[in-house]
């Protein structure tokens, strides 16, 4: 492993093993036409699988210019083994030499931001993982993928954020996928493509317009929409003003093909249901919480695993219901004695 001397203070001790792979692997890496090699899945994987556990290959500053001097990129070369060696330089490097030494065009290209720590010392320092295996998948603006760092095993997990068939492309995303097409093609000319994802290779200008809009839309949500907190309590707003908006934030998700933005989504819907103590529905989209988040949030699975087993544990169990009844029932018209007494 390739390590910046700052660095080494940094690293968990005792290492713990990461977790388990899947052996045979779940994916291979092939010609991906010109995208060069890509990263593909070997089988059928279903939502919120591991696909591959990655372990970096080198780790450099973040913010290189900031204290790092550029030959010690190649100067560490020879102290890593050869077979880490072989594997570091057959990376791709979208950097000409005249622009840089080799190994940092590699780290350029290749790396992906991990936090170090070590507490109590420090708050986390960010860093760039080279992950031999992750940097293999290419770039989509749909990506199908989310990636998660674990400091204590010092390994990254690749997490399937929806079902794969076995051959198809698993792609990860390499800058901000929520900003417009031109700016997404403007910031990955650095890495020397113009991005002919299914979402940028689009039939006419009136579809980039629909696009953009649907990005945009979704990463100002929540100044446009209303929030789950405020509605729960608040009767002036009707029962499925959540449920409403958050059903077309998944349809927007699902265009766009960005999967990885599901989860909060679901569980305010989720969480819609049980404040207004719908239990069938209420169990459906919790359901879909704990499959999504079983692997990659084992935390917030096993929570609405929970309220699954026993809803009325819940806090705000069917809360608006009652409300909602006792509103009504104001409202009815009081009895009136119309007896004329005499
Ligand atoms: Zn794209």
């Amino acid at each position: 492993m390739l390590l910046d001397a700052p660095v080494v203070p940094l690293l968990p001790r005792p290492l713990i093993l990461p977790p388990k792979k899947s052996t045979p692997p779940a994916f291979y890496i092939a010609d991906a036409g010109l995208k060069g090699a890509g990263l593909f899945a070997a089988e059928d994987i279903p939502t919120g699988a591991v696909i591959l556990v990655d372990r970096p290959i080198a780790v450099v500053p973040s913010n290189v210019n900031a204290h790092w001097k550029r030959e010690a990129f190649d100067a560490l070369l020879p102290r890593i083994s050869q077979i880490s060696r072989e594997t570091l330089l057959a990376l791709a490097n979208c950097k000409p030499l005249s622009e840089c030494p080799v190994v940092e065009g590699i780290a350029l290209t290749n790396a992906t931001g991990i936090y170090l720590s070590a507490p109590p010392s420090v708050a986390p320092q960010e860093y760039g993982g080279v992950f031999p295996l992750v940097c293999r998948a290419n770039h989509s603006c749909g990506l199908n993928i989310a990636v998660k760092w674990d400091l204590p095993s010092f390994s990254v997990s690749m997490y399937a954020l929806r079902p794969f068939r076995a051959g198809e492309e698993i792609y990860n995303q390499y800058i901000d996928v929520l900003a417009p097409r031109a700016e997404r093609r403007a910031h990955l000319a650095r890495y020397g493509f113009v991005c002919m994802c299914s979402h940028c290779d689009l039939p006419d200008e009136e579809a980039v317009t629909r696009s953009d809009a649907a990005r945009a839309e979704l990463r100002d949500w929540h100044q446009l929409h209303p929030r789950f907190l405020p509605w729960s309590t608040d009767m002036c707003r009707a029962d499925d003003a959540i449920i409403v908006s958050n059903l077309r934030a998944l349809a927007l998700i699902e265009q766009e093909g960005l999967h990885g933005m599901r989860v909060p989504f679901i569980e305010e819907i989720a969480l819609s249901y049980a404040v207004l103590g719908d239990e069938p529905r209420f169990r459906e989209w919790a359901q879909q919480v704990v499959d999504f988040c079983a692997g990659q949030d084992p935390e917030r699975a096993t929570k609405f695993a929970g309220w699954i087993a026993h809803p009325r544990s819940y806090k705000q169990w069917g809360w608006r219901a009652k409300q909602r009844q006792l509103l009504d029932k104001q409202k009815e018209p009081a009895d009136v004695d119309i007896s004329i007494p005499w």
